[in-house]
């Protein structure tokens, strides 16, 4: 390569990730939107039309991610996800990441689908800039399966382990399964132990800054960590410190 060329060349894009992404959405305008922009970006895209196909697809051959509408003919994205991650934690297996499209100002409908185990939400109508940076901020929280430095990486506290390898959480001998952003958030707080971490740190460290949706979202992840980790009648590691945030301490 000449100088001239090198010089001329543009430097990498900061961020190249790219992957196979499931569109379930029954909407043709939004769908072709979304499948248009994503392949220009570099992905592969497959799109169901309706939530049956779209678990089937799931089913049978595994996307990175799902980009799924909450109001769908037939099996809604509500359920679809509730049988995705029943799946999982039936089969161990690391938990696909789900960013749920839910209509304008339906606040009950995202809280309710990030309780049933979406990672993220986007409210239609959106940007298609916003949705690139959503789909690339979960799949860089893949398990880096060629990443072997960090195999074997682990954090403790009291009975709990955090695998950052395999991305697997485990109280004594019981393994939990946990989606995406709920084990990013595990581990920062334990990364943090008996430190109070504030709400707006979390929020940013975790959804980054251009998250601007609901705040409760926070209280509904640290609710939902807090059901797995004492699902098996442990003690709460997870405190609520009022009016600040959240701090990994042992209770009493
Ligand atoms: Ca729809």
């Amino acid at each position: 390569m000449t100088e001239a060329a090198h010089l001329g060349r543009r430097p990498a894009a900061p961020d190249q990730t790219t992957g196979r992404v499931l569109v379930v959405e029954d909407e043709p305008g939004i769908a072709g939107f979304v499948r248009r922009g994503l392949l220009f970006e570099g992905f592969t895209v497959e799109v169901a039309t309706d939530g049956r196909t779209g678990l089937d697809a799931i089913r049978d051959n595994p996307p990175d991610i799902v980009v799924l509408d909450l109001m769908l003919p037939g099996l809604n994205g509500i359920e679809l996800t509730r049988r995705v991650r029943a799946a999982e934690r039936a089969e161990r297996r690391v938990p696909l990441p789900i960013l749920m499209l839910t209509a304008r100002d339906a606040v009950p409908d995202r809280v309710t689908g990030l309780n049933a185990g979406a990672d993220d939400y986007l409210v239609k109508p959106f940007a298609f800039d916003e949705l690139l940076a959503r789909i690339r901020a979960l799949l860089r929280r893949l398990p880096p399966a060629a990443d072997a430095a960090r195999i074997g990486e682990r954090l403790f506290f009291a009975d709990l382990t955090l695998d950052l390898g395999s991305r697997t959480a485990a109280r004594g001998e019981r393994t939990i399964q946990l989606t995406t952003r709920e084990f990013d958030l595990l581990a920062l707080l334990l990364r943090h132990p008996n430190q109070v971490l504030p709400r707006s740190l979390l929020m940013d460290r975790i959804w980054g800054e251009d998250f601007f949706g609901d705040s409760n979202v926070l209280e509904v992840f640290v609710a939902n960590l807090r059901r797995s980790l004492e699902a098996g009648g442990e003690p709460r590691l997870i405190q609520t410190v009022r009016g600040v945030g959240y701090v990994v301490r042992a209770a009493g």
